[in-house]
């Protein structure tokens, strides 16, 4: 009774004070993104609607382990951080709440948000194969499964098994595949690499253009960024190696997203939901493709120049939300395969 009449209080302030409310209003965000890449959003969403955001940037895992920490008490309203798998280790420690308005149902795919509602992509990024031009010609190219092929062997670059984006790819693949499958995949893989993981995706890409390797798996965006870089050498990294995207004859491209989520803990929730409302504008998907090379998520609006290069794919269609499901599994076949 008494959560009701408070409910009935604040309303009727918020109408007799709409203004002066709308002034002190916040919203508390959680973000795993380099400041850069989230607070001239963030600015602009307070400049159009009056709302206070606090920023606390941190680590992915990091801030997952904070919510932890904080509990019920966490000033946390938002958390935004990358990968689908990532999220739903927060949605398994019992961090999120449900995430719901009808913009937000309308604008974002059904199988780029979880299932249960506890958070949705914001942007979405694919996972293809890069091939060093001189070295490989994309015929040769097909599947993710056809990197075991023997013609692969000792020529193939990709991160540690611990990094979530190759967790989630292999937990893509015991969907598509099942688990023995994808340990086959796996094994075969890692066999075929041309030196033990280590670095990260844009590591990969330059030692592919180095020629340490013919063929790295990586991001789409990190490639985007060395095709944007200020360094002429940058450049030159991304010249010198193609874009191929498997599966395209099937279920498509492995895709993944960076994706936001409402804490259990919030207590700015209408702020919540008109910032995430914001984050899907087209104005906001068009600066992520632009400033990030990721691919917009809301439909209608075009990516960037640079990903529109890239030309279209067949992006998995697969359900992120068993990429989080599947994880578990992945990282345990990944450790079997010798994958390090
Ligand atoms: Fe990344």
């Amino acid at each position: 009774m008494m959560s009701k009449w408070l409910g009935v209080g604040s309303l009727a302030t918020v109408v007799l004070t709409g203004g002066l409310q709308l002034a002190s209003a916040e919203v508390n965000i959680y973000s795993a993104r380099t400041e850069a890449l989230i607070k001239p959003l963030l600015d602009k969403f307070t400049v159009q609607t009056g709302i206070e955001v606090n920023l606390v940037s941190g680590g992915d895992d990091e801030l997952i382990s904070r919510l932890r920490i904080e509990g019920s008490k966490s000033r946390a309203d938002l958390l935004i951080t990358a990968d689908a798998g990532r999220l739903h280790r927060a949605k398994a420690l019992n961090l999120l709440g449900e995430l719901h308005s009808e913009l937000i149902d309308a604008k974002v795919p059904a199988n780029l948000r979880d299932a249960d509602g506890t958070w949705i992509g914001l942007t979405m990024r694919a996972r293809p194969i890069f091939y060093r031009k001189s070295k490989v010609d994309p015929a040769q190219l097909s599947t993710y499964e056809a990197l075991t092929d023997a013609q692969w062997a000792g020529r193939i670059c990709i991160r540690s098994s611990s990094n979530i984006y190759n967790q989630s790819l292999i937990a893509s693949l015991i969907a598509s595949d099942g688990a023995a499958a994808a340990e086959t995949f796996a094994k075969g893989l890692v066999a075929n690499l041309a030196k033990p993981p280590a670095g990260g995706d844009t590591d990969q890409l330059k030692a592919a253009a180095a020629g340490v390797c013919d063929l790295a798996i990586a991001n789409t965006y990190y490639f985007g960024r060395l095709v944007d870089s200020d360094s002429a050498e940058d450049r030159q990294v991304a010249e010198q190696l193609g874009v191929f995207w498997p599966n395209q004859a099937d279920r498509g491209t492995h895709v993944n997203i960076s994706g936001i989520a409402l804490t259990r803990s919030a207590k700015n929730t209408a702020e919540a939901v008109a910032l995430v409302e914001f984050m899907l504008t087209a104005e906001a998907q068009n600066w992520y493709s632009e400033v990030n090379s990721e691919y917009p998520i809301v439909s209608g609006v075009e990516p960037s120049a640079t990903l529109a290069g890239l030309g279209a794919f067949k992006a998995d269609a697969l359900n992120l939300t068993l990429l989080g499901e599947n994880n578990r599994a992945a990282v345990e076949l990944m450790d079997r395969a010798g994958w390090k």
